[in-house]
């Protein structure tokens, strides 16, 4: 991910080398250059001018200090620029005082959070918690199913609905809602330290799967909602995010498959769009392929 934003970046910042002073003219011609390289990589067109408006006005502004050339000036600021539209500093899981933590995962079928469920929860448990994960995805034929998986492959219990599923292509029965209250009733039975409510998606935006993710959140009052996004999502990365702000008005954002190609325009869009944190990123399908989301590493990333 990134490689292409990544070059273009460092070209344009090699047009800079050796200049002894940059001109308005230099400042205005880099700034263009950074403009296409972010639109061509997806970023969301607000997150561009904000972005782009930043960095030039501190460059114009920049004092030439002795140890920077007035081109590592510029990368300096867009290093710093890079980190603030990634949220900043990276922000902590919150856990619960008394009772269980209660996490709850909600975002497009596909995304990525029944995968995820199962690495946050194998995350957690190295950090000597005890997860359990709850299966209210009740919309997917194998969502159930898969959860087990997931939660087996982790070494985490899965509570999900008694009636299952008795037939591969049929959706298993229940309340959504209610099989997330019991399986947070269990949690506290059983004193697990962290719950971890996995939820439905679809395809593409719907209200009625949108109410039954705020009728869960309401019911189950988590401590931190996360919200897990495709990285490949390109464009449409601002229209999902403010949608499910809207519905569920998640605390975290989980970035996923930044092992793809994807050009990171998702990325580099929600945190600033939304004001909420990216706490986590997910790379790969296997369990120990999840980071803890840096904004700085990222940003060095980027411009690496
Ligand atoms: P859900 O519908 O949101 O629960 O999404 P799933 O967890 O079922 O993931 C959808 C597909 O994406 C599955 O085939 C996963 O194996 C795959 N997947 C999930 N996360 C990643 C990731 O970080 N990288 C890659 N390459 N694939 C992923």
């Amino acid at each position: 991910m990134f490689a292409n934003l990544s070059d273009r970046l460092t070209e344009t910042f090699r047009n800079l080398r050796g200049k002894g002073r940059l001109t308005e003219a230099d400042i205005d011609g880099t700034i263009r250059e950074i403009r296409r390289a972010l639109l061509d990589a997806d970023v969301a067109v607000p997150v561009v001018r904000t972005f782009t408006g930043n960095i030039r006005e501190r460059a114009l502004g920049a004092e030439v200090s002795g140890a920077l050339n007035p081109g590592q000036q510029v990368v300096k600021i867009v290093n710093e620029e890079l980190v603030a539209i990634l949220g900043g500093e990276a922000r902590q899981l919150r856990f619960a005082k008394n009772g269980p933590t209660v996490i709850m995962l909600a975002g497009l079928q596909g995304a990525g959070k029944t995968t995820l469920a199962g690495k946050l929860a194998h995350h957690l448990k190295q950090q000597g918690h005890t997860p359990l994960l709850v299966a209210a995805d009740l919309q997917r034929p194998n969502a159930v199913t898969q959860l087990k998986v997931v939660g087996e492959r982790a070494g985490v219990p899965v509570f999900a609905p008694e009636a299952g599923v008795t037939r591969e292509d049929e959706r298993p029965r229940g309340n959504p809602v209610k099989v997330a209250k019991k399986g947070l009733k269990e949690a506290e039975q059983r004193q697990h330290s962290v719950v971890i409510v996995d939820t439905a998606g679809r395809l593409g935006i719907d209200q009625e799967l949108m109410k039954q993710a705020s009728d869960i959140r309401k019911a189950v009052e988590p401590d931190e909602v996360l919200f897990v996004i495709d990285a490949m999502i390109g464009q449409d990365a601002v229209a999902t995010a403010t949608a499910f702000q809207e519905g569920v008005d998640f605390t975290g954002v989980v970035l996923t498959k930044l092992d793809g190609d994807a050009r990171g325009g998702a990325a580099l869009s929600v945190a600033e769009v939304t004001g909420r944190p990216i706490m986590f990123a997910s790379t790969g399908e296997k369990l120990d392929d999840f980071e803890v989301f840096h904004p700085d590493r990222m940003a060095s990333r980027i411009l690496d």
